[in-house]
């Protein structure tokens, strides 16, 4: 296949046999034994944190270091193929502009706006969550309805493009929050314009959130039949992140950190990682719509590894090709982005070339070679 590109944007797509007359300027890029893939769309990302084996103590930096770290990631997310990032939670920082606190990540998207070598991103602003569960004081925290709902108009009025929500309490068997205390967020966000997201390792706190309304679960780490059932009537996303397992998992050769080295650590990362595969198991052969992420930055891979995402979701029994969509369609239709993870004619000409065919091989979308929204780094003075 032959696409011209003119402007940043796709004019046509055609046979390379019959391409017709090619205007007299054209430039010619010969991508010969690579495969054109759509910009994907990594729908758990953390853009103001690194990630690691110390990825939650790297969450306290200071913020001006936080914000180089956000500008690494983008480049990092760019050259693996990643045009668009949803960012699911980034740390309360003063802003020096006006002394307010408000989330880093969407100082981030103010600076990468008019970049277009930098990722379209979409912010949550902070994380919403009940106290005793998340240390550091990075986030809100909201211990009842009325408190909840401030939080979220707050989240809201500072800019946040959706809501991010933490079901999980501080009793790993209880959820955080009433039904009737979410479902007045979701609606709030909703009658202003906004989705509700929520983080749920447990299934209590997937219950809740799926009963409110919420648009999205992130993670579903503990899901049931009856739930993924529920997702689907509803048309509830389902944000998988299962090669955060993958990561762990290789910490126990490269850290010395007990809870992946020690075997019960290494039993228990085991264990956890069969019930979310099961559950992504679940939603899948349930119908659910799954987008996908890394939760880079908020746990422990790196920006650029979407790939081992994608990888997951195969090991997990979605089909390659369908692996893909969930890299890339499926994280637009998330975002309410139509142009997000497609290639059309008269589009952005948001792809990438990879050597191999992820419709069959997930590893394929390691061999990055070229990616068709990044321009040349300008030169010295
Ligand atoms: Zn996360």
């Amino acid at each position: 296949m032959s696409v011209l590109v003119d402007a940043g944007h796709v004019v046509w797509i055609r046979s390379s046999s019959d391409e017709g007359a090619l205007p007299p300027d054209v430039h010619v890029i010969d991508a010969g034994g690579s495969t054109i893939v759509p910009g994907m769309v990594d729908a758990h990302s953390h853009v103001t944190l690194p990630g690691g084996s110390h990825w939650i103590d790297r969450g306290a930096d200071p913020p001006e270091e936080l914000l180089e770290v956000a500008e690494h990631n983008g480049d990092l997310l760019g050259r693996a193929g990643v045009r668009w990032a949803r960012d699911v939670g980034s740390p309360l920082a003063v802003d020096p502009r006006d002394g307010q606190k408000r989330a880093l990540a969407l100082r981030v998207r103010e600076r990468w706006r008019l970049d277009p070598n930098r990722p379209r991103i979409r912010v949550a602003g902070t994380w919403i969550s009940h106290s005793g569960v998340i240390t550091g004081g990075l986030l809100i925290e909201a211990d009842d309805g009325p408190a909840l709902l401030k939080a979220a108009s707050t989240q809201l009025d500072d800019g946040a493009d959706f809501l991010k929500l933490y079901l999980d309490g501080p009793k790993k068997e209880e959820a955080p929050w009433s039904t009737d205390d979410v479902r007045a967020v979701v609606e709030l966000a909703h009658g202003r314009g906004a989705k509700v997201t929520a983080h749920s390792g447990f299934l209590v706190g997937a219950r809740v959130g799926i009963d409110a309304g919420v648009d999205s679960l992130e993670h579903g780490f503990e899901l049931d039949s009856d739930t993924v059932a529920q997702m689907a009537r509803q048309g509830t996303f389902l944000v998988s992140t299962l090669a955060i397992f993958r990561s762990w998992a290789s910490f126990a050769q490269t850290t010395t950190l007990p809870r992946f080295v020690s075997d019960e650590g290494k039993e228990r990362i085991a264990r956890r990682r069969e019930r979310a595969i099961e559950s992504v198991r679940l939603a899948y052969r349930a119908g659910v719509r799954i987008a996908t992420g890394t939760d880079f930055g908020g746990g422990s891979l790196r920006a650029n590894h979407l790939a081992w995402e994608v990888e997951a979701l195969v090991e997990a029994g979605l089909q390659p090709w369908e692996a893909l969509s969930s890299a890339t369609v499926r994280g637009g239709e998330l975002l309410g982005e139509p142009d997000a993870g497609r290639i059309v004619e008269g589009g952005p000409a948001y792809f990438f070339l990879v050597h191999g065919d992820p419709l069959t091989d997930p590893s394929a979308l390691w061999r990055v070679w070229r990616v068709a929204w990044l321009t040349a780094p300008r030169r010295g003075p």
